[in-house]
């Protein structure tokens, strides 16, 4: 059986491509090792919850939000539920207890009235940030490549033009000298990565700019809506997914991919089949792509030179829980809390901390009950604590171990939830950790990430745009192409790899 495209691997990347594809008439066969849609964005039932494995919310919906246009043409808007966090984030540190809004002018607000010193800064931080996110999306997609060696190219961009090899770090020590507000302002670092000194302004920016422009949201009933919704249009127009088989090869032939090589997943592996395509999108990791899927010498090589040596992006320990009685009965009243430890002063000590041991280490705290969410029956509720996490703490680990860590990491986690919100341990009726490995099971990502490759200046904006496929007829949608992660990165890469492949 031919295919026009065949896409290997259903995460937001890969999904949205194939749903675009779909709706544009061309035949797509979609290949997911996993037996249910979404990668990193998906659902699992525990007893009576219904537990999240990778929202806390999703930036922008209003008109500065390419994504906005993509919801309304794939009728996302009109089939799920978008419910509004009550806050962006409320941060919290000894001596520091401040709720931010995800509405520019009412953090800027919030932001003069406590630290009235920095005004200034504060004016220019949020004019900085709102200036780059509209010149990324200024240029329209297609035309990026083509612009990028015109002459024209930096009047379009200029705060781009002098910022794109800036850190976040680099730009908050120009503005203020205020260690806490610039705390204040990286209490979320942790949603792109863990270095302010290594982390581009650019996608800060344009990420940053997205919650403080449209706000931010959750999907009632959880991120499997979304994504099971973009499974239903490929198969409703045709499409056909398959589920628990992975690929193992992309097939090359002189040079140009022609098909993929496929098996059933299981302890013994299933005979290999063959699916022919005009197209292949990977939605697979790109260092996957080139390490594994392509056993065609002359292919790999060219990819991998294309691509370089680039830096992996950091991982995320969670520790899933379902609560007896919703925590806003406690007296919480925010939706996603980010605690720091009182050892931590200034921005130079946040890599450290999102390294540190558990008992000191940066982490949030989720709390659905604040919202309508839908993963619990009523009276019931879940959250669940995250904090940024690396594989290799855990891939050397025995079996038990590991399972001792995992533990650790829970018990640690919680009993400094607790007393935050006093009570809120005895409310806990299941809990469960998800690690670095366990992210790397689902997804097959390397590292076990949800970043794709770190956003760092070296290997953002124009340079990642740069990281196209030299192969014919193969594409790239995924955290790991252009622009990045997140739900809103995998998605737009995967409408755009859609356009690309509709335009050839
Ligand atoms: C705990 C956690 C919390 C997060 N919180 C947020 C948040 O609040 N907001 C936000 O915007 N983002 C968040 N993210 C990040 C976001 O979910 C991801 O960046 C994004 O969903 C990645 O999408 P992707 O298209 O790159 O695919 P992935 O989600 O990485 O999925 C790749 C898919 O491809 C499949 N696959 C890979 N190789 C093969 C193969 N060879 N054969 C068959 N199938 C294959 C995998 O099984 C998987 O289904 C979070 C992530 C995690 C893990």
């Amino acid at each position: 059986m031919s295919y026009d495209v065949i896409i290997i691997g259903s995460g937001l990347g890969g999904l949205t491509a194939g749903a675009k594809l779909s709706r544009e008439g061309k035949k797509v066969l979609l290949i997911e090792q996993h037996s249910i849609p979404g990668g990193c964005a998906t659902t699992f039932m525990r007893k009576d919850f219904k537990v999240e494995v990778g929202l806390h919310m999703i930036d922008g919906l209003d008109n500065g939000d390419p994504k906005l246009k993509i919801f309304k043409e794939l009728g996302v808007l009109d089939n799920l539920e978008f419910q509004r966090v009550p806050e962006f984030y409320r941060f919290v540190k000894p001596g520091v207890d401040i709720t931010i809004p995800d509405s520019y002018e009412q953090a800027i607000k919030v932001l003069k009235e406590r630290f009235p010193a920095e005004k200034k800064g504060i004016l220019k931080f949020f004019k900085v940030i709102l200036a780059l996110r509209k010149e990324v999306f200024r240029v329209p997609r297609q035309k990026w490549r083509m612009l990028l060696s015109m002459p024209l190219f930096p009047f379009l961009v200029p705060n781009l033009m002098i910022r794109e090899n800036t850190t976040v770090g680099q730009f908050l020590d120009t503005l203020f000298d205020d260690e806490d507000l610039k705390l204040v302002l990286l209490a979320n670092l942790g949603y792109y990565h863990d270095d302010p000194y290594t982390m581009t302004l650019l996608y800060y920016s344009v990420a940053q700019g997205s919650f403080f422009g449209g706000g931010g949201y959750f999907i009632k009933g959880g991120s499997q809506m979304l994504s099971g919704y973009l499974a239903s249009i490929i198969e409703d127009h045709d499409g056909k997914i398959i589920y628990n088989h992975t690929v193992d090869e992309i097939v090359i032939e002189n040079g140009v991919a022609i098909g993929v090589k496929y098996s059933k997943k299981s302890a013994t592996k299933g005979e290999q089949q063959t699916a022919y395509g005009k197209c292949i999108v990977s939605n697979a990791a790109l260092p996957n792509v080139i390490g594994e899927l392509l056993k065609d010498t002359h292919a790999k090589t060219k990819l991998s030179n294309a691509v370089g040596d680039l830096e992996i992006g950091p991982s995320i320990l969670s520790v899933y829980l379902g609560f007896k009685k919703p925590p806003k009965d406690l007296g919480n009243r925010s939706y996603s809390t980010i605690f720091f430890d009182g050892g931590l002063s200034s921005q130079r000590d946040i890599n450290e901390y999102h390294h540190a041991d558990f008992s000191k280490r940066i982490f949030i705290f989720v709390d659905y009950s604040q919202l309508d969410s839908g993963l619990a029956p009523e009276g019931k509720s879940v959250g669940v604590i995250s904090a940024m996490d690396y594989l290799s703490d855990w891939d050397s680990l025995g079996k038990e171990e590991y399972k001792e860590r995992k533990e650790l990491a829970a018990q640690t986690l919680i009993g400094r939830l607790d007393k935050l919100i006093p009570g809120i341990k005895d409310e806990i009726e299941y809990y469960e950790v998800g690690t670095p490995t366990t992210i790397r099971r689902y997804t097959l990502n390397p590292n076990g990430t949800a970043y794709g490759y770190a956003q760092i200046p070296s290997q953002a904006g124009r340079k990642r745009v740069k990281i196209k496929s030299p192969i014919r007829n193969l594409f790239f949608a995924s955290a790991w192409s252009e622009p990045g992660h997140g739900f809103t990165g995998a998605i737009l890469s995967g409408y755009w790899c859609a356009e690309e492949i509709i335009r050839n």
